[in-house]
């Protein structure tokens, strides 16, 4: 793994065709390094949800360049792009999306199938990445009887089982109380401190205050990006 940005953007746009067509992007240039920790904000509409699709490599810019890991995204087939969003990235979603017939622990483990893993191995990182949320003892639980903080900490686990080195959220805590939102939060923080970056969109600015990065989107470009004051 080489040194610079995880996620490298410059003057990425995406312009959805159509009668009257719509520019949900307008050349943005960012990067992201490892260990970041970035809130994206802004009102809806500004173009948050196509900007985490581009970074998550769902969909690909119509001009500008973005490499992820050094790789350039947009150039790539619909399968390279399918492998890098595997090997390089983890998803949490607000509403968890996790498989309801599944354990926490085989929930997780869904993220390590097809990788060439033994059944025992994968089942060890499940467990492993189940400790790291605080969930030891929820592994044999199906999510109907977690609660919803609960749940959420099996999607993260879920999302960093495979040691990802971007980790995206999409409103993380949408459907958390204050309390399970502080909770996944400190997870999120844990996550980026270890070294992988970690991007979430919010549009709640008690959340986004608690990122070391803040980018705030309004009509489908960036007006401010801010790095809060290192804390010791
Ligand atoms: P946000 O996530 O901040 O609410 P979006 O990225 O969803 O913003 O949307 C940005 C702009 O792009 C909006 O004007 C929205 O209507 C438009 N848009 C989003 N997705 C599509 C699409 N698939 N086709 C056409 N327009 C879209």
């Amino acid at each position: 793994m080489g040194g610079g940005p995880v996620l490298d953007l410059a003057g990425v746009s995406r312009t959805y065709p159509g009668a009257v067509p719509v520019e949900a992007l307008k050349s943005v240039t960012f990067s992201v390094e490892p260990g970041e920790m970035v809130a994206v904000v802004g009102p809806s509409g500004s173009g948050k949800s196509t900007l985490l699709g581009l970074l998550g490599c769902l969909d690909v810019p119509t001009a500008g360049r973005l490499l992820v890991a050094g790789r350039d995204a947009g150039r790539m087939s619909d399968g390279e792009r399918s492998r890098l969003r595997r090997e390089f990235m983890g998803f949490v979603f607000q509403q968890f999306h996790l498989v309801p017939y599944l354990t926490a622990r085989q929930n997780v483990e869904t993220a390590l199938l097809y990788r060439g893993l033994s059944k025992a191995e994968r089942g060890r990182r499940a467990l492993d990445a189940l400790e790291r949320v605080g969930l030891t003892a929820r592994a044999h639980h199906r999510p109907s009887f977690l609660s919803g903080g609960e749940q959420q900490r099996v999607a993260i686990a879920r999302a960093i089982v495979s040691s990802p080195q971007v980790v995206l959220a999409d409103e993380p805590t949408g459907n958390l109380d204050s309390q399970n939102a502080a909770m996944v939060l400190d997870i999120l923080e844990s996550v980026s401190r270890n070294g992988t970056a970690v991007v979430l969109v919010t549009h709640d600015m008690d959340i986004a205050a608690r990122a070391s990065r803040r980018i705030t989107m309004l009509d489908g470009s960036i007006t401010s990006d801010v790095r809060a004051a290192a804390t010791a």
